[in-house]
């Protein structure tokens, strides 16, 4: 079954080495498209491990920086340590956003489970402090986000809005996709409205012509905000969004950890789902 799910995984991960995720991303840089690096990994067992990613981290900017691909790094604080201790993974990740400043790279947290979403938003305001070249993530299907969004923007923190991979209680989360889209559309237009440099990330085609048509309507610059997307999913819709002068950026996951991520991807789609079971049951 893992061998099986491997092979979906390949359209979702660049494989399993630092080397296959820079040459994907100079692969994109070629076609106009930049880049955001992930080296896949969550909820850190051991402080050696959580230190470990770190390093592994360290290595990628050096890596990046060396082959002159345009890429910045996203991480998740579980994988820095989060799950064992605020203060590990906060540590651990200063010590990446550190090296990314020396380097002139930028960091973005990932937003992960509920579980978490305080405290990496507390770690992010702490080192936003000492470190501008530092981003978050927040997810629309929360009904937190509007406030969170808007505290982390009074402060000129950059924010990727993404709807939110994770399954979570309707007491703090949007059940209804139409209820998340219309989130997303209004922080979204929050966010473009700031000069915070927001990424939306999205494959959403109603809410990426909405951003489109809002900040035309707003005379908002079209290098003030980044499109983000995934690897492997929309790659035509990218590169036109590209070649009509946008900023696009592909969120490039790497690494031997690629399980969770995968499911995510498989999960965001029905087809998807069918697609694995008909080969289970087969
Ligand atoms: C750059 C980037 C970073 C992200 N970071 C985070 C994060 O930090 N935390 C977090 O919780 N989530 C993150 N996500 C995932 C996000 O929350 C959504 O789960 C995911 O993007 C799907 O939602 P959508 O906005 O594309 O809209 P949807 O309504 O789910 O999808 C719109 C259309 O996109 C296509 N599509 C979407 N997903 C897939 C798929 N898996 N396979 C094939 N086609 C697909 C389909 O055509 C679909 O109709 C990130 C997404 C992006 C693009």
């Amino acid at each position: 079954m893992k061998g099986f799910l491997l092979v979906l995984a390949r359209r979702y991960i660049a494989g399993t080495e630092r080397r296959d995720a820079i040459g994907a991303a100079l692969a994109l840089n070629a076609l106009g498209l930049k880049a955001t690096i992930d080296n896949l990994g969550e909820n850190a067992r051991t402080a050696v491990d959580a230190e470990c990613a770190a390093k592994e981290y360290i290595s990628l900017l050096d890596d990046i920086k060396a082959s002159g691909a345009d890429s910045q790094v996203s991480l998740k604080l579980t994988h820095m340590g989060l799950g064992l201790s605020k203060e590990i993974a906060k540590r651990n990740t200063e010590d990446v956003v550190r090296k990314a400043r020396e380097l002139g790279n930028i960091v973005r947290i990932d937003m992960e489970g509920s579980a978490f979403t305080q405290a990496t938003i507390d770690t992010f305001l702490e080192l936003r402090e000492k470190y501008t070249n530092l981003g978050v993530a927040l997810q629309s299907a929360l009904k937190r986000t509007v406030d969170d969004a808007r505290l982390i923007a009074s402060k000129g923190g950059s924010i990727r809005l993404v709807k939110g991979a994770y399954r979570e209680p309707p007491s703090i989360a949007y059940a209804d996709k139409k209820d998340v889209d219309r989130s997303f559309g209004l922080v979204m237009k929050e966010l473009l409205a700031t000069d915070t440099r927001p990424a939306i990330a999205t494959h959403d085609e109603k809410l990426i012509d909405e951003a489109k048509r809002f900040a035309v309507e707003k005379g908002i610059p079209k290098n003030s905000f980044d499109f983000e997307m995934l690897l492997g999913i929309k790659r035509k819709r990218q590169k036109r969004l590209s070649d009509e002068g946008y900023n696009v950026r592909v969120y490039v996951p790497y690494g031997r950890d690629w399980f969770p991520y995968t499911m995510r991807r498989l999960r965001e789609r029905k087809e998807n789902a069918w697609f694995v079971l008909r080969n289970i049951l087969d």
